[in-house]
């Protein structure tokens, strides 16, 4: 009997494996086809001037329209699509979108577009760029990139060449995440990002505790010094939108503002504000 056991571990542990290697397959398959089908949207979340709570800008989103399963969210195709390489094509699917539509908006807010950090490593990006923001007519002042510290920390040589070509163009650069990857301080003063995006976790910290306000409170300055603006992500109550404004933060994003929009209420939005 004993001697059966290692088999029938082995029968055990076979199985889920190649069942979640399956499925992942299938998965990466029908990432395939659905770049080449247009299956990918973006939806649009307001970015607002915590102050006066105008729309200043709008962050593009992924959303992925699968034809059985409806609206997928970035976190059930994102990491397979990282894994895969598949993602750089998401990444420019989404840029075309988020340029076409922000050319259609009747204001001057910006569009923001997060990159993946096999997409920002590679040079073709900046091509490609220019091409859908030529197709789009969008001016090139009005797009932003969000790249993630991990990003960065990848091969920072070449993100910082990559950023620095894009602030060229007056291209902004957003530090997405911002206080939740590695060594975010030794390499911040050597990019040109224009941007700090302070990560939900700590914005839900600032009322569980005074270190928590504490770690908000010196994000925002570090933002400051440095001249670059912030933006609170996750921003879901009035308490905290207060507390961020005390704090000296200026921007904010989150579900106390505006949920991701579609491509039309985003639109419509933009209409009201200006009337
Ligand atoms: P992110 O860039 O940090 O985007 C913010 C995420 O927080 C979005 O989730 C947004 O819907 C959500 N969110 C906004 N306000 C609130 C709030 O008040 N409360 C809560 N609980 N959540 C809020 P989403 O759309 O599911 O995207 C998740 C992540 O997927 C993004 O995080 C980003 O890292 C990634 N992602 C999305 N679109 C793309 C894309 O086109 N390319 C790449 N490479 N990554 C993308
Ligand atoms: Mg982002
Ligand atoms: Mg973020
Ligand atoms: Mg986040």
């Amino acid at each position: 009997q004993a001697k059966l056991r290692p088999d029938a571990r082995l029968a055990f542990a076979v199985t889920p494996t190649r069942g979640a290697a399956l499925a992942r397959l299938q998965l990466e398959n029908q990432l395939h086809r659905a770049v080449a089908r247009g299956e990918f949207v973006a939806v649009f979340q307001p970015i607002v001037a915590l102050a006066t709570g105008r729309t200043v800008g709008f962050e593009a989103l992924a959303r992925w329209h699968h034809p059985e399963r409806g609206e997928i969210a970035p976190g059930g195709f994102i990491p397979v699509a990282e894994e895969t390489g598949i993602i750089g094509a998401i990444d420019d699917c989404v840029l075309g979108i988020a340029c076409r539509e922000a050319a259609t908006w009747s204001g001057a807010q910006f569009v923001t577009v997060n990159v993946s950090g096999r997409r920002f490593a590679d040079p073709s990006l900046i091509a490609v760029i220019d091409a859908k923001l030529a197709a789009a007519r969008l001016d090139p002042g009005r797009l932003k990139l969000e790249i993630t510290e991990s990003t960065i920390m990848t091969d920072a040589a070449a993100a910082a060449n990559t950023v620095r070509s894009i602030a060229a163009r007056g291209i902004g650069v957003a530090i997405d995440d911002f206080g939740t990857g590695y060594s975010s301080l030794a390499y911040l003063h050597r990019f040109d990002a224009n941007t700090l995006k302070i990560d939900s976790s700590f914005v839900k910290a600032m009322s569980a505790s005074e270190q928590g306000m504490e770690i908000a409170r010196t994000i925002v300055m570090l933002a400051r010094n440095l001249r670059m603006s912030v933006v609170a992500e996750g921003v879901e109550t009035e308490a905290q939108r207060n507390t961020l404004l005390s704090l000296g933060c200026e921007y904010g994003q989150g579900y106390y503002f505006a949920r991701p929009l579609s491509a039309e209420a985003a639109r419509d939005l933009v209409s009201r504000e200006a009337a």
